[in-house]
């Protein structure tokens, strides 16, 4: 998904509401390309689309969204425009890109019971990274990596098992650096509920020049929770 910079995120901020739910009421439902919805709508310049397409882009779809909502009707897009926070959308613009995309959200467009799922889902992953920070202290549960570009939302139950609470719940994921998420990932280090870590017979540490030697820091809040890391575990094999 693009991230708007903040000249777009302002100029779609000086749009009209009614203005921004007919973008998205045309791109959506009926499939007009931006081109098209710049002619279309007066209050829209041409400008080679990209007015449209900020508009669309900042409210969290893109292509795969064209003419994906043939239910939708523009008083139920405006309804939803009023219900989105602004504020946190533009912060979750501006802020640097996840190490990890999330590509992993399913999603059932067509049915249109909630035509901002997708920007909610990824507004949630962004609120869960900056708790996970904050708990953490910005540093790897399992060495002393700080840089957030290295930095990752660690998943301890899958998540596509996982529900939506679970998903953005900060005791199912552990802030981890992008080596010991991998590791935990698959399941070649897990941990006990009392936060030793575990390491897998499958994998060579040794061989990858890796000690086992990982102790695992504790959060100052919302440490995991023995549940999930126990799905983890079977998940993986160790029990
Ligand atoms: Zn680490």
């Amino acid at each position: 998904m693009a991230k708007l910079d903040k000249r777009r995120i302002n100029f779609v901020k000086s749009l009209p509401i009614d203005v921004r739910a007919q973008v998205l009421y045309e791109f959506l439902k009926k499939g007009t390309s931006n081109r098209n919805i710049e002619r279309i709508l007066n209050e829209l310049a041409e400008e080679d689309g990209w007015q449209a397409w900020a508009v669309i882009h900042f409210y969290g779809f893109d292509g795969d969204s064209k003419a994906k909502y043939p239910t939708l009707t523009l008083k139920r897009i405006r309804d939803s425009l009023l219900n989105v926070n602004v504020e946190e959308l533009e912060e979750f613009h501006l802020a640097p890109s996840e190490a990890k995309p999330s590509s992993n959200i399913t999603l059932t467009e067509s049915d249109g019971k909630d035509v901002f799922r997708t920007i909610k889902a990824r507004q949630g992953q962004y609120k869960l990274r900056k708790v996970l920070l904050h708990n953490y202290e910005s540093k790897c549960a399992m060495c002393n990596i700080t840089d957030p570009k290295l930095l990752i939302t660690s998943h301890i139950k899958t998540w596509s098992k996982s529900s939506a609470e679970e998903r953005v719940n900060p005791s199912n994921s552990i802030l981890l650096c992008r080596l010991h998420d991998g590791l935990f990932e698959h399941g070649f280090i897990s941990l006990t509920d009392d936060y030793n870590v575990l390491y897998s017979p499958n994998f060579d540490f040794e061989g990858q020049g890796l000690t086992k030697n990982l102790t695992f820091t504790l959060p100052i809040s919302d440490p995991p929770l023995p549940a999930f890391l126990k799905a983890h575990r079977v998940k993986h094999g160790y029990e």
